[in-house]
């Protein structure tokens, strides 16, 4: 597992403690379009391609799957948040469902650590049984996924899919990313079943492309009103009002319910 820097910064994901990889590739293709109209690819397929090749030879639309790593969280005996699948996205329709099924009975088996999945194919969510101990999260979506270009209207009615399976879906954390936080997606928020939101900026490269200041203020007055933590990247340019990094509502119930029959044992 790879650790991550808590300190806020422009890069990194500070909302986690490690990453873990149990699969790696993606063919999602996700792709942004930014406000001075360059496109952004995903930060994932970046460092597969360019940085860390000899991990992804075959390109990063291949799926590759790591059983040599699946027993790195079991090691850690610190309690710590994993975010699981930096480099991929465990729900996508690619991936073998017994592959799913061995991941999610390492966090079961590792009941002392939080891990954090997050998925842009949030229907397939539907198929799995989660341990208590795995936030369920799902991304805003990009301009484009497998080629195809998502109008306003299509990503408004993936969130709102998003959030109907939420709904469904029964473990103490289920949050968003809204990373970047790229149109004002705060009506849509109203009502939602999220105990976490991260909000970001857009990036590419070394540009950053801070979102309307009134976009992030709908969405703290949506999410505030109905008690939903939020947590800014390091990448959020905010100087207008408190800075938030709040953790999930869930967070702390979910370490007691976790911890209690460990101390009922001594
Ligand atoms: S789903 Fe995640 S890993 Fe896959 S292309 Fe999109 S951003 Fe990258």
């Amino acid at each position: 597992m790879n650790k991550q820097s808590k300190s806020r910064g422009r890069r990194g994901i500070e909302w986690t403690d490690y990453t873990w990889n149990p699969i790696g590739g993606c063919k999602h293709g996700c792709r942004w379009q930014m406000p001075d109209g360059t496109i952004a690819e995903c930060y994932a397929e970046t460092v597969a391609e360019r940085v860390a090749t000899s991990a992804y030879p075959h390109g990063f639309e291949h799926h590759y799957w790591r059983p040599d790593v699946l027993q790195e969280p079991l090691q850690l005996r610190t309690p710590a948040r994993i975010f699981l699948d930096s480099m991929s996205d465990l729900m996508g329709n690619w991936v073998p469902a017994d592959q799913i099924e061995q991941v999610l009975g390492v966090c079961r088996e590792a009941r002392w650590h939080s891990f954090q999945l997050l998925t842009k194919n949030a229907p397939r969510l539907l198929k799995f049984s989660f341990p208590s101990n795995v936030w369920i999260g799902v991304s805003a979506p990009p301009s484009m996924m497998m080629g195809k270009q998502l109008t306003r209207e299509l990503q408004e009615r993936m969130v709102k899919k998003q959030l109907e399976v939420l709904r469904q879906i029964r473990v103490p954390v289920r949050w968003m990313s809204i990373e970047p936080l790229s149109f004002d997606i705060a009506p849509l928020l109203v009502g939602s079943p999220l105990e976490w939101a991260v909000i970001g900026a857009a990036t590419n490269g070394s540009t950053t492309y801070q979102p309307q200041r009134e976009w992030v203020e709908n969405v703290l007055r949506v999410l505030d009103a109905q008690n939903t933590p939020v947590f800014f990247k390091g990448n959020l340019d905010w100087p207008h009002s408190r800075w938030r990094e709040d953790a999930p509502t869930g967070e702390q119930k979910l370490r007691l319910d976790i911890l209690q029959p460990a101390q009922s044992r001594l």
